[in-house]
């Protein structure tokens, strides 16, 4: 039984049969507010003297429940952008938005919170912890968002939602192996379950298959269509996978620290 059908028995909903590049064509996701925005960022980076233009004035939207794919050429400023919007970083001009709310000029915990309990991220190279089990590495977030009394009274109910995620991803025979004995598609599972652990209400992924061979990579892309269609979570995805950029809803492409349509 693959990922995606078990994640299929823990929804009632039935996927779309068609995808479109345009949410033009797309009523479903056209009259979905914008959940996440950015608006004329830029961002160099400066090593030295030498400064390092990427991004030039980025214009990007995401519409709640839409799973949007950015591709461009390795350098083009992809990883930049997903850091920025995930406020791992800040942009030198323009402003970031989230659910209307600016968040680029947040202080640092504040910032914290958003990327803690709203946005989920996964990574091309998983970022587990590798001395914690599967298990404890999906609980991590929790166990950092709450303060230790609060995460013991409800350490029951969280363990068991760990449990119910690790399930989804076809790992319930794997909760007390460590990141090195498990296989990549199977850590970028674990970082999937971790990611989902907080309920958040926007997942962002850099090349989540990045690492994988391709059985692995549609595995993972299966999970994440199966995460949007059917339990209405909201992706942006990086990727300069073409083929797998086609499996989302829409596409933006970046080249010359612009966004283009494709
Ligand atoms: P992509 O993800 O599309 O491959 P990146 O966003 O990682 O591109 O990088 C865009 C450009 O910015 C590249 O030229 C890269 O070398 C440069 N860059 C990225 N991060 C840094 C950094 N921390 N310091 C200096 N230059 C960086
Ligand atoms: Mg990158």
């Amino acid at each position: 039984m693959s990922s995606a059908s078990r994640l299929d028995s823990f929804s009632e909903f039935d996927a779309p049969e068609t995808r479109t590049q345009s949410n033009d064509q797309h009523p479903r996701l056209a009259s979905s507010p914008v959940l996440m925005q950015s608006q004329a960022v830029v961002k160099s980076y400066r090593k030295g003297k030498i400064e390092i233009p990427v991004l030039h004035g980025i214009d990007f939207e995401v519409r709640e429940q839409e799973m949007v794919s950015i591709v461009g050429a390795s350098g083009s400023g992809k990883s930049t952008l997903l850091h920025l919007l995930g406020t791992l970083d800040s942009p030198d001009e323009g402003e970031i938005y989230f659910e209307g709310n600016r968040i680029d000029n947040l202080p640092a915990a504040s910032r914290e919170i958003l990327r803690n309990q709203y946005f989920g991220m996964i990574f091309q190279f998983y970022h587990l912890l590798p001395e914690l089990t599967t298990l404890e590495n999906v609980l991590m977030p929790v166990m950092i968002q709450y303060p230790f009394m609060k995460y013991l009274g409800k350490r029951r109910a969280l363990k068991k939602r760990a449990k119910e995620l690790l399930e989804m991803m076809g790992l319930s025979h794997r909760l007390r192996h460590k990141p090195k004995e498990l296989s990549g598609g199977e850590m970028q599972r674990v970082a999937i379950a971790r990611a989902l652990i907080s309920e958040p209400r926007l997942l962002l992924a850099d090349e989540p298959t990045g690492n994988l061979d391709r059985d692995a990579g549609m595995e993972i892309l299966d999970i994440l269509r199966t995460l949007n269609d059917q339990h209405n979570l909201t992706i942006v995805m990086v990727t300069h996978d073409l083929a797998i950029a086609e499996m989302t809803d829409r596409t933006v492409r970046l080249a010359e620290g612009l966004v283009t349509s494709v």
